[in-house]
């Protein structure tokens, strides 16, 4: 009998519930949930892992949010937004954009969830930008009886509640700080060699910076430039390190650039550029694992270096290998928890036997600089080094065993780096 049990968006992983529940109202999901004895929120399905998953002995209900009305309620005069918890940034954006409003920042696809997205300290590029979890100010969580708690921006515990892991309920509405909508334009240069790198002064190059490697050589291949105007308004940016390319790119060898946002420094709509994919696209290769690490960013070109001495291992399974910045963030599991940040980002191909040696690797060539793995991608560190880089993960787990006591949205791979007492 072929497994007709339901899988992530990479097909890397097969879920442990036989079939996923579409509640199409408010009050079947409040039912659904007090009725079952295990619950767990499927959002889009973009992570690596079994973050999202059902422990498989526990009768547990995988939830979708995608068939509740896909809420998206602006209030101009409060510069805020509140968002259905199946509510996928590329609505979202374009809703926000059609009141002359934006997001600070966006990841490098608008295809996933809000809810899935913050739930594991999703992150864009950018000096000065925190995580997409900064901007959230309100989370409305529906509780094991079905009941719903709001803790918002200021309330005891809201450090814990957005970067959840899934642990603490199910996400019914997010409300995100929003500004003014703003045009951004986009370059792309080739060939940054890392000998003489300055990273702080590429890095700031840009409202968001990002360094494509493919570890075939010391260098990146391509640096993404998004410049927010009025600073760069025109095709003027001042990169004096590499050469602008003369096509358009696609950051993953041999996928076609049409899939990727407007380069060239044509100024258009923020959500239009600030994301590498176009949400009608398929993202990313769409064949493929991925890892990233988090780490302070004054260690930047010490990991550079020290990655740069196994490249040879980490070529033959990688399809690219992305360098962003992310600003320090207040979530007690944030990844950029208290600390302004350094993502290596690894784009591997669709073969977990031959990757997850070269991620170990990685890890052992990262160990030193006290990386967080992302949550929602491929990782080999012990769940207990994991826990320990995190000095809010005691907070946290208070929190989750306040909000829900008897442990029902809990799974195997939250209970392995959140000891709960
Ligand atoms: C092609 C590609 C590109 C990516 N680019 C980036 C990037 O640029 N930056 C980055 O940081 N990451 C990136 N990621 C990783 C991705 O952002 C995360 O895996 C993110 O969690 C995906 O959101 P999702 O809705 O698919 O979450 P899922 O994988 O479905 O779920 C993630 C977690 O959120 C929980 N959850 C989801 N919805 C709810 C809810 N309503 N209530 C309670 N819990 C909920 C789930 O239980 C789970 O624990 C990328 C992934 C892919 C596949």
């Amino acid at each position: 009998m072929p497994d007709t049990r339901p899988m992530n968006w990479a097909r890397n992983i097969t879920f442990s519930a036989a079939a996923v529940h579409r509640p199409a109202t408010a009050d079947a999901l409040r039912r659904l949930v007090a009725d079952s004895p295990h619950v767990r929120v499927l959002g889009s399905g973009h992570s690596f892992n079994r973050v999202a998953d059902v422990d498989g002995d526990r009768d547990g209900a995988l939830v979708s949010l995608g068939g509740l009305p896909g809420t998206v309620d602006v209030d101009a005069a409060a510069r805020t937004v509140r968002v259905g918890g199946g509510v996928r940034y590329a609505e979202l954006a374009a809703r926000l954009h059609a009141h002359g409003l934006a997001l600070p920042n966006m990841a490098s696809l608008p295809h996933i969830s809000v809810a899935g997205s913050v739930a594991t300290g999703t992150h864009g590029s950018g000096n000065g930008n925190a995580s997409l979890a900064e901007a959230v100010r309100a989370v409305e969580i529906v509780t094991a009886d079905g009941g719903t708690v709001t803790l918002a921006r200021g309330d005891a515990g809201f450090e814990g509640a957005v970067v959840s892991l899934g642990a603490l309920g199910v996400v019914l509405s997010l409300t995100l700080d929003v500004q003014p909508a703003y045009p951004v334009s986009q370059h792309v240069f080739r060939e940054l060699p890392f000998q003489g790198l300055d990273f702080e002064a590429v890095t700031a190059a840009a409202y968001s910076v990002s360094l494509f490697t493919k570890w075939r050589g010391p260098h990146f291949d391509q640096v993404w430039l998004k410049q927010r105007h009025p600073h760069a308004a025109g095709p003027a940016v001042d990169f004096p390190w590499a050469e602008p390319a003369t096509e358009k790119q696609h950051p993953v060898p041999g996928m076609p650039a049409v899939n990727c946002t407007e380069q060239f420094g044509v100024p258009g709509p923020w959500h239009e550029r600030l994301p590498h994919f176009r949400a009608e696209f398929t993202p990313s290769s769409g064949d493929e694992l991925q890892s990233e690490y988090l780490l302070p960013r004054g260690h930047a070109l010490a990991a550079l270096a020290a990655l740069d001495g196994v490249r040879d291992r980490i070529a033959p399974v990688l399809q690219v290998c992305e360098v962003r910045t992310v600003a320090a963030d207040t979530q007690w599991l944030s990844p950029a928890y208290g600390r302004d940040t350094v993502a290596f980002h690894f784009t591997w191909v669709a073969d977990t036997g031959r990757v997850l040696p070269v991620v170990s690797l990685v890890e052992d060539r990262l160990r030193e600089f006290d990386p967080r793995p992302h949550w929602g991608k491929v990782f080999t560190v012990a769940p207990a080094r994991v826990a320990a880089r995190y000095p809010g993960v005691a907070d946290f787990a208070a929190l989750a065993e306040r909000l829900d006591p008897a442990g029902k949205f809990t799974n195997a791979f939250v209970r392995q780096v959140v000891a709960r007492a």
